[in-house]
């Protein structure tokens, strides 16, 4: 069987649908023989999610999405193979945890004076990160939109009317948090960085890898970001991106890295806790 690994997908503690042993459940039941779940800002899904793993005899390489900005633009950041106990890994999703918690009340306030009303104690529990997912949820359930893409379209999306980025926390911050922690820092869906300055700016920074393969890439685009990664020698990963069904579209293991890259990665995770 052909070894492959999903290295980026979301569990129920933050916006996916999934709890994290139905996601290892459903990675097993797909054929795959490795996952990371990477939550975004948070790690709290390995807690319960380690152990049901190693039960399972199945392997689950720790990894994280973290939220960055560049000079006003969203870049997503994964990180892989870090130390779950690094106290600066912990302090910026707590940086992170804080930074939502402000801008979804923000967001929260500007639906309300669109005459949409949300309770913040409708949004989730304690310790899952809340994300606009979970806001367009309520608003389905409410009735003022009938879909996650029209909440996005018309209120919730980048400069849209209820938008708010919240507190900015830089790119530069990310990969050193990550690299204080003993963990690699790979480029998310670099095709969604919409400004060619932009990705050529983030290019230029000390990451150690790149999202080469990605479950909407057209075979061009992962040329291109392949292409980018093999000349920087960085690690060239691949994964789903699956939210469940809140992006019915990207299926479990629709992207993945084979047996070397996992390998790699794993050794490091296991360096970084010893
Ligand atoms: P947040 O983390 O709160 O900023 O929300 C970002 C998340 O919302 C992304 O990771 C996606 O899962 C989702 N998202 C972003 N843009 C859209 C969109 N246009 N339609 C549906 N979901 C989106
Ligand atoms: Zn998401
Ligand atoms: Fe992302
Ligand atoms: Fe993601």
């Amino acid at each position: 069987m052909t070894f492959r690994a999903d290295l980026h997908c979301h569990s129920t503690f933050s916006d996916g649908t999934d709890s994290p042993e139905a996601l290892i459940r459903l990675a097993i039941n797909a054929g795959l023989s490795g996952l990371s779940i990477t939550d975004h800002d948070t790690i709290a899904a390995y807690q319960s999610a380690l152990p049901f793993a190693e039960a399972n005899n199945f392997l689950l390489l720790p990894g994280v999405e973290f939220s960055a900005s560049h000079q006003g633009h969203s870049i997503h950041i994964l990180g892989y193979a870090f130390s779950l106990k690094s106290e600066e890994l912990h302090q910026l999703c707590e940086r992170h945890r804080l930074r939502r918690l402000k801008r979804n009340r923000t967001i929260l306030e500007r639906l309300r004076g669109l005459g949409i009303k949300i309770e913040e104690s409708e949004l989730g529990c304690e310790g899952h990160t809340v994300g606009r997912p979970h806001i367009a949820n309520m608003m389905i359930e409410q009735g003022s939109v009938k879909t996650i893409k029209e909440a996005f379209d018309r209120y919730l999306g980048e400069g849209k009317r209820a938008y708010d980025p919240g507190e900015q926390i830089s790119v530069t911050e990310t990969i050193e948090t990550l690299h204080a922690a003993g963990g690699k820092a790979v480029i998310a869906h670099p095709h969604l960085i919409k400004r060619r300055p932009t990705v050529r700016q983030i290019l230029q920074m000390p990451f150690d890898g790149i999202e080469g393969y990605y479950a909407r890439f057209s075979p061009a685009h992962e040329k291109e970001w392949v292409g980018i990664g093999t000349q920087k020698h960085w690690i060239i990963t691949g994964g789903s991106d699956y939210h469940g069904s809140n992006k019915p579209f990207n299926f479990l293991g629709s992207s993945w890295v084979g047996q070397k890259t996992f390998d790699a990665l794993y050794a490091h995770y296991l360096t970084a806790n010893s």
